[in-house]
Order: structure tokens, then sequence, then C-alpha cells
């Protein structure tokens, strides 16, 4: 072989090695490609597997499915192969609900080759609904046309649930805020309201509209607002979480709402206040109640007119303003009606009452509306007069009420009269206490009382004086019950037809100690007051009955003699008087027939219907009854015919003026003619001279007892004279 075909064959043979060796190269690279394609196609498909989403591939010319990751078998329910062989079923998992507006999307964007995005459920074989979540985007060729979509599928039921959830609690709160019965507002931080309930819009009269145009300060009460404020600056400065308060706010008709606020902050993730919850509860009625029962406790239910608990309280207000304020004065006028008893006993409790709330008005336009009229029970009436400048201030409205309460009441067809006794304090003197000055009007007005009534006092401290007098005699009236102190003295009284003794009248008497005899005129009234009375009276009439008894058993040649016991206004009411008496007539063995009990007329027009029982029992024990005191009383004829009565005593005044004033005689010989057709007899009181016994005696008056005759005798000089007495 020639060198040149050798060497052209072995440059042959090089270039064919050459050209081997790059295949090789070529096919090792190749190789090598290869491989990182597999693996990142393995890549690809364990992150297709494993990841939540789906992948898929689709044909956009076919609608074939190119691909679809494994996940689908997981989100659908189904297998890949069956949607690989049936692209259809991608569209019929749909939800019915959902198909429509999903099927119309899709083919939309295959038609236009845009990118989408679309919710919708689907139905897995098994029934269970899934939320999915479907982002596609269209992949182009080399000449720009779109030949498939790749796309994504995301499983979000989860999410879609936690939305749904949400939205249910937030329909729940929007529900439990609207339909609340108490307002709900929220507020924000400057204090406009944001949202506000029906129930708010009720309770305020606005509408929602008018009250979101409305900063909560603009229908606060203005006394409650600043409190609001304030606490509300505490909440936003993180110092308090929540606050709750009785407040204020004024409704759209200018009405004063009473609410229980709650305010709760609401603040973000970072701690930034955001807005105020508002629960705002309406307490209007409940308040209002509050409100009637402490007017309730502090007025009188009859007539309206503050009570003592309020009068006393003023009262306080204003010495304690007396005493502060220099040259501030006030009064305190204390009135008690005249004789009212009369009226309820008369035309009875019902328009008694009626007439005690027309008095009520009456007082209420002699005074300044800003003076207080208060009743302190029964016929007690006090004024307070506020800022006086004088002493004459207090007695012209005194004056003013004297002329207001002249003119006659006209009540269910009677017409009726009344009058008040009224007494008058002044803060210038110098009170500490509320109830002092309140005792010192009190005081007066008695004192006007026994001065006549229908007439006003001013207080003068000698009234005090004798009002601690008054005190100590209890004290000692006490000391001297269980002392023995006590006496009882024996008044003769004799038969103006025969000069004879006829009986005794029973005074009590009182040796104090210290002061010597006191009068009964001074302690009985004392007695009643504190209600010794009773124990006392008991005591006297015992005494009296056993005195009786025993003259009648050591003088029993002697014609029989009664014995008068005066009986006072609380015996008359006490429960067990009947019982009482008869007990003690058993006791000293005395027959009824000789006791008589003397009652004033007065005390009987006072007790009229609980007398008239008494009195009727009594007569059934044969107990003898005498009205004392009588042409003292008023209007008392007519009542006369009622009473069993046995004996008038014809008051001493009348007869003290006998010889003097032909009119007394004449209103004397009224009443004896008057008790003879009722069947009584008469005993005239305080005869003194032979000029008073020749009249009575004219005048057919049975009984006479008076200093003419003898004064009250202790039970030796009684018994002495009683001795020296004819015999049968
Ligand atoms: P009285 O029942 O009207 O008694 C008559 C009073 O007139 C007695 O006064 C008597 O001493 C007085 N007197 C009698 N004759 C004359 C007279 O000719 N001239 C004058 N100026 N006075 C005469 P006394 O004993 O001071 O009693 C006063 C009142 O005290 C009695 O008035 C009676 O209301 C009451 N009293 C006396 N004792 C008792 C009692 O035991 N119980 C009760 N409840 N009251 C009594
Ligand atoms: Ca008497
Ligand atoms: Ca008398």
């Amino acid at each position: 072989m020639s060198n040149q075909k050798l060497e052209q064959l072995f440059l042959k043979q090089t270039a064919q090695l050459k050209h081997i060796e790059a295949l090789i190269l070529e096919a090792q690279n190749l190789k090598q490609e290869l491989e990182q394609l597999r693996e990142q196609e393995e890549r690809f498909r364990q992150i297709a597997e494993n990841v939540r989403e789906v992948f898929f591939m689709i044909s956009a010319q076919t609608d074939e499915i190119l691909y679809i990751s494994p996940t689908y078998e997981k989100v659908w329910g189904r297998s890949c192969q069956s949607l690989y062989e049936n692209p259809q079923s991608w569209l019929s998992a749909i939800h019915p609900e959902d198909s429509l507006r999903a099927i119309a999307t899709i083919e939309t964007q295959f038609r236009t080759g845009d990118e989408f995005e679309e919710e919708y459920r689907i139905v897995r074989p098994d029934g269970s609904v899934r939320w999915i979540w479907v982002r596609a985007f269209p992949i182009r060729d080399d000449r720009g046309e779109v030949n498939r979509f790749v796309g994504v599928a995301e499983d979000i039921t989860k999410r879609k649930e936690a939305e749904e959830a949400l939205k249910k609690s937030e329909e729940q709160f929007r529900l439990t805020f609207e339909m609340a019965p108490i307002g709900m507002a929220i507020t924000t931080l400057d204090g406009k309201f944001k949202r506000v309930n029906q129930a708010l819009c009720d309770s305020l009269g606005y509408t929602s509209q008018e009250l979101l145009q409305l900063s909560f300060t603009d229908i606060s009460h203005p006394e409650d607002l600043e409190l609001h404020l304030s606490l509300e600056k505490k909440l936003a400065e993180g110092k308090e979480e929540d606050f709750q308060i009785e407040k204020r706010y004024l409704a759209k008709d200018n009405r004063v709402v009473d609410t229980l606020l709650k305010v709760v902050i609401v603040r973000d993730s970072n701690g930034k206040p955001l807005h105020f919850n508002n629960q705002i509860l309406d307490i209007t009625e409940r308040k209002q109640m509050e409100r009637q029962l402490l007017h309730d406790a502090l007025h009188d239910a009859l007539t309206k007119l503050p009570n003592r608990a309020l009068f006393m309280d003023r009262l306080e207000q204003e010495l304690k303003r007396a005493q502060t304020q220099e040259k501030y004065e006030f009064a305190v006028l204390f009135l008690d009606l005249d004789r009212f008893k009369v009226v309820n006993d008369s035309v009875g409790h019902l328009i008694g009452d009626k007439l005690l709330i027309k008095i009520a008005r009456r007082l209420e336009e002699c005074i300044n509306p800003t003076d207080t009229v208060a009743r302190l029970g029964g016929d007690e009436f006090t004024i307070l007069l506020e800022n006086i400048q004088s002493i004459e201030e207090a007695t012209l409205v005194a004056e003013r009420i004297y002329h207001a309460l002249a003119l006659p009441f006209h009540l269910d067809g009677y017409e009726l009269f009344t009058s008040a006794s009224i007494g008058i304090a002044l803060s210038s003197d110098g009170y500490e206490k509320p109830e002092d000055i309140l005792r010192d009007a009190d005081l007066t007005m008695y004192s006007a009382k026994e001065r006549g009534k229908a007439r006003y006092e001013v207080f003068d401290p000698s009234m005090h004086e004798l009002a601690i007098k008054r005190l100590q005699l209890e004290t000692d009236l006490r000391r001297g019950l269980e002392r023995q102190e006590f006496q009882v003295y024996y008044q003769p009284i004799t038969s103006l037809q025969t000069g004879n003794l006829s009986g005794f009248e029973a005074l009590a008497r009182w040796q104090h100690p210290t002061r010597g005899l006191i009068s009964p005129t001074e302690f009985i009234p004392i007695a009643e007051e504190t209600g010794l009375i009773i124990s006392f009276g008991n005591w006297l009439l015992k005494e009296a009955c056993q005195q009786l008894r025993h003259w009648q058993v050591k003088y029993n040649s002697h014609p029989p003699l009664k014995i008068s016991v005066n009986l006072s206004g609380k015996q008359l009411t006490e429960q067990n008087l009947v019982d009482k008496i008869e007990e003690i007539l058993q006791e000293t063995n005395l027959d009824g027939q000789f006791l008589k009990l003397e009652i004033t007329e007065s005390i009987l027009m006072d007790n009229l219907e609980t007398a008239t029982n008494i009195l009727l029992a009594l007569r059934e024990k044969n107990i003898q009854l005498s009205i004392d005191d009588f042409g003292t009383g008023y209007s008392s004829l007519s009542y006369l015919h009622r009473f069993p009565v046995d004996t008038l005593k014809i008051d001493r005044s009348f007869i003290e003026q006998m010889q003097s004033n032909q009119g007394n005689s004449a209103i004397v010989k009224t009443i004896v003619t008057l008790a003879h057709i009722l069947n009584m007899d008469v005993i005239a009181e305080g005869i003194e001279n032979t000029s008073q016994l020749a009249q009575l005696k004219l005048l057919k008056c049975e009984h006479g007892q008076g200093y003419y005759f003898s004064k009250p005798l202790t039970k030796e000089e009684a018994e002495e004279l009683i001795a020296s007495s004819p015999q049968w």
C-alpha cells in the first residue's frame, strides 16, 4: 500500500474515529441530559403527588386532559384514569348550584384563551361537597396560538367553612345587636354613634339615621355628661376596660330617659383603641317606681303633702343654713285643727278625709311656693317659712290661714266650718336640733288651744320653762303614784229641795313632798298625756268605792249616798274599762247604782262613737252617768238624746254669773228644762251664795254642789258630815 494511500486511510480512519468520538460524546451528553430530564420529571412528579394543589394541563383544542396530578384523586374522590378517559367528568362533578356559572367561565376562557380564576363546589361520588379554587393559564405555541392550559386547583373547603362560620357569627352578632331588647351602640372614640340598634332608637325616640348624625354628648343629660366623658377617657388611657353607671339621656321629645349604661372599649390586636361598645338599658320605669316609692315615703298619702320625715329633713337644712348664714331666719308654724274629731264623728271619716284634703289645699295657698306645708298626721300640719325678714312675716301667714279656714267648706252636701290653733317658733331663738324648734312650735300651739283655740301664738321662752316644769311633774307623778302621795277628797252634793246630803264627788289631791298640795287641774292633764291616768283612775275609783261602801255599812240608818267619780278621756277609750269598773265594784262590794261616773261634755263630743257603746254597757250594770261641765261644749244639745245619761252637771261658769247676768240665768233655765224633758236630773256646780241657791231652787234644779255647802273634804271630815246628817 502506498504511503499516500496509507496516509489517506489513516486520515480517513482518524476522521472516522473523531466522528465516532464526537458521536460518543454527543451520546454521552444526551444521556446526561436525559438523566437530568428524568430527574426533573421525577422531582416534578413527587411535588405534584405530594402538594395539596392539583396540577393539570388541558389541550386547548380538544379539551383532552393532558395531565392531571395525583392529588386529584384525593380531592375529587375519583381516579385520574377516569378523568383521562372522560374529560367531561370534570364538568359534571361541579355542584349543580355552581355549575352554570362555572361552566360559563370555563367556556369563555376556552374561547378567548384568557387566563381565569374561579371558585366552585364539586360533588364527590360519596355525595360530600368540596370547595375548590381553580386557576388556569394559557400556553402558546411558536406561532402564538394557545394550544393548552396549565392550571392549579386547590381544595379550599376549610377556608370556605371558616368564612362561612365567620359570616354566620357576624350575622349572629348583627342579629343580637339589632334585635337586642336593650339599647346597644357602637361609638367612635370622639363620641359619634357608629352603629345603633332599634331598642336604643325606641328608648330615645330617634330614628337610627338621626342618631347616626349625633354624638352621645348631644343627647346626654347635662348633669351626667361629665362623668361619662371622664370614665371614657380612663378607658382610652387603658386604665380600665369597662365601666357601668346610671346615666340620663334626653329623648328627642326632651323626655329624660334613665339608663344603666355599660361601656366596654374595643382595641385592635396591638391594643390600639378602636371604638366603644355601649349597652344602654332603659330603666326609666324602674326609676319612676323608685321615685314613686321615695315620694310615697316622704309624702302623706291622703293630702299628698310632705310628711313628717320630709318636713324634718327640710327643717334640718334650714337650720344648717341659719347656722352658717348670718341674719338668716326661718319660722315653723305648728297647726292643729280645733275639734276635728267632732267632724269625723258626726259626718264620718270619709268626709273628714275630704275635709283634710281641702284644708291642705287652702294651706298651700297661704304660703310661698318655696315654703313647705306638711301633714304630720291626724289633724296636725306644720309649715316651714324660709328666709323670713321679721316675725311679722310669720304672723301674717298665720292670719292668712285663719281667714282662709274661716270660710266654710262644702263637702257632699254638708257645710263644714273649721278653725285651727297655731303655734309659731322662730329660728332666731337659736335652735340646734330640728326637733327642738318643732317641739316649741307644738308647745305654743297647745298654749293657743288652751287660750281658746282658733288663734295663733308666738313661742316665748317662758313656755319652755313651763314645759320643763311639766316634764319634772311627770317624773314626780310616777314616783308619787309609787309612794302613794295621792288622796281623795270628797265634796258634798246636796239635795236643793230638802237640803240633805245626797252624795259626794270624789276629787283627787296630790300631796307633793316639796311643792305641797297640787291641783288636779295641773296633774290630771299630765297623767292623761303619759297614760298614767289609767292606773291612777283605777286606784281612785277603788278608793272612792271602798270609802262609800264603808260609810254605807257604818251609817246604814242614813239614806244611801252616791259617789261621783270623774272619768277622763283616756279612760273612756281604754279597751276593758267596763270590765275594770265591774271588777272594782265586786271587789269593794258596792252596788253599781250608787256609783255615778262624770264625763265632761267635750270628752263625750270627742269620742261620740266609742262613748255611746261604753255608756250603754255601763248603763246595763246600773251605773249612773253624768255630763260634767255642761254648757261649755258646743252644739251638744242636739246630741244629748243619743246618750243614756242620768244627770246634767251645769258648769260653774253659768252659776257664777247667775245674779249679775240675766242672760246666764236664762241659759240655766233652758238647761234645766231640757234635762227634765230628756228625763235627766240636774246638779248645779259652784254654788257659792244664797242668791244662786234661791234661783236654782226656783228653777227646780235637783242638786247643788259648791263652797256654799262645803269645800272638798278629807275622808275624816266627810265622815263627820255624814254622822251629823239626819237619819231616815
Ligand atoms: P270638776 O269635775 O268640774 O270638779 C269640780 C271642781 O270645782 C273641783 O276642783 C272643786 O273643788 C271646784 N269647786 C267646787 N265647788 C266650787 C265653788 O263653789 N267655787 C269654786 N270656785 N270651785 C268649786 P278641783 O278639785 O280642783 O278639780 C278640778 C278638776 O280636776 C275637776 O273639775 C275635774 O275635772 C278634775 N279632777 C279632779 N279629780 C279628778 C279625778 O279623780 N279624775 C279626773 N279624771 N279628773 C279629776
Ligand atoms: Ca266633776
Ligand atoms: Ca265640773
